[in-house]
């Protein structure tokens, strides 16, 4: 059998289904204002929550990288550490509280790594259903049992993790801090104190949390008034609200030793460039003296909010940067994030296999860069979408 007489009827019935993925192509810089397939547009599905992706303070960094090389050249573990990451690192542990800190050069590689390495056969994964794929896929990887409770749902975790205590079974509970798709946030204090009740290992993926939630902008934990204990790990992105790329896991110092010894994901690949390490160190520093922005941020937030409500759109139960506006159904959803490409906002379509089936939705990110014009720009172009798919 070709590749194509495999294929070929899947990609078409994809199309019929109206879940066919097509890249979108960028020719000028990420910004709030950019081109995307040759047309300006006002960009709503960005994770560049700050406005550092094109800041001109990073960018000068990078005119200063000349002494680094642009590739790493090597893994970790063989001559590609660079002390760029080393530094990157420490500086990351440091600011948010944790023994050490290991770089990845992304975080669904990240999200890979730390349940196979630390979950063995016999131990259990308790995972909100609403995770990132990246964990289910991390998940699936790891020898350990895979249970999944439903979204938040508190009784339904603690039932997993009272019947493990009970059987001696190791649990390792993993939860996004702010949810992907939904932008609602991780109940963290019933699930920390859960986890901390059954002696189960807590893994947080707050890679929507870090540089934003909380006053200082250390995530999920700082937002709730939380201390992350020994049996925490937590991962964070580098390419969302730090406008760079990669990711960090931190930890104990036992818990990212055994990453760096058995984390194959973590292992088997090169290092990332050192000079994005660099670049980073500077974005740490532009998210730590970030108030200003982050309090932006909140108040395009509440802004947003406000306007969609007024204008009775579906919206869900999300005080993050991610505001979906549910549709259900996948052609709905395609035919509204079209009609608002042609009012000029550019917002994603999500369809299944993303978000549950017969949720499709518009998937609206704000970030500190939009101006009060702009969202109002979308608002009147829902207004005018709504308004006509009433009628
Ligand atoms: N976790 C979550 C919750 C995410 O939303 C994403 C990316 N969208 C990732 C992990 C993967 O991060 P990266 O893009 O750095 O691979």
């Amino acid at each position: 059998m070709s590749i194509k007489s495999r294929f070929q009827p899947l990609l078409e019935q994809r199309a019929k289904e109206h879940l066919y993925r097509r890249r979108p192509l960028a020719t000028t810089a990420q910004d709030t204002a950019m081109q995307i397939n040759g047309v300006q547009t006002i960009n709503f599905s960005s994770n560049d929550y700050l406005g550092l992706a094109n800041h001109p303070a990073l960018k000068n960094v990078l005119q200063e990288t000349g002494d680094l090389s642009v590739g790493s050249g090597a893994a970790h573990l063989v001559t590609g550490h660079h002390l760029e990451h080393h530094l990157l690192e420490d500086e990351l542990a440091d600011w948010l509280g944790f023994d050490r800190a290991l770089l990845f050069s992304t975080g669904y590689m990240a999200n890979l790594a730390v349940q196979p390495a630390l979950m063995q056969k016999g131990d259990w994964i308790v995972s909100d259903k609403l995770n990132h794929a990246s964990l289910l896929d991390g998940a699936q990887l790891s020898s350990a049992e895979l249970k999944r409770y439903a979204h938040n749902d508190m009784d339904a975790l603690e039932k997993r993790l009272k019947q493990a205590h009970k059987d001696n079974i190791q649990c390792l509970v993993v939860t996004d801090g702010v949810f992907s798709m939904d932008g609602d946030l991780a109940n963290l204090p019933a699930i920390q104190k859960l986890a901390q009740k059954y002696d189960a290992w807590l893994l947080v993926d707050d890679a929507h949390g870090i540089g934003v939630m909380g006053s200082q902008g250390k995530g999920c934990f700082e937002y709730f008034g939380l201390q992350a204990d020994e049996n925490t790990i937590l991962m964070g992105t580098l390419g969302k609200a730090f406008g760079t790329s990669g990711a960090f896991v931190a930890g104990s110092e036992v818990a990212i030793e055994a990453l760096i010894q058995f984390a194959r994901p973590y292992i088997y690949t090169t290092a990332m460039s050192p000079v994005n390490a660099k670049v980073t160190r500077a974005a740490l520093k532009l998210v730590k003296d970030a108030d200003v922005r982050r309090q932006q941020l909140m108040d395009n937030i509440a802004f947003f909010r406000k306007g969609a409500e007024a204008i009775g759109l579906n919206l869900m139960p999300s005080e993050s940067a991610i505001q979906p506006i549910l549709l259900g159904d996948s052609e709905v959803a395609i035919a509204w994030s079209d009609a608002l490409k042609q009012s000029g906002c550019w917002v994603s379509a999500i369809r299944p296999p993303t978000v549950p089936k017969d949720t499709a939705r518009l998937r609206i990110t704000l970030s500190a860069s939009h101006t009060h014009a702009q969202i109002q720009q979308l608002l009147e172009a829902l207004a005018a979408i709504q308004a006509k798919s009433s009628t």
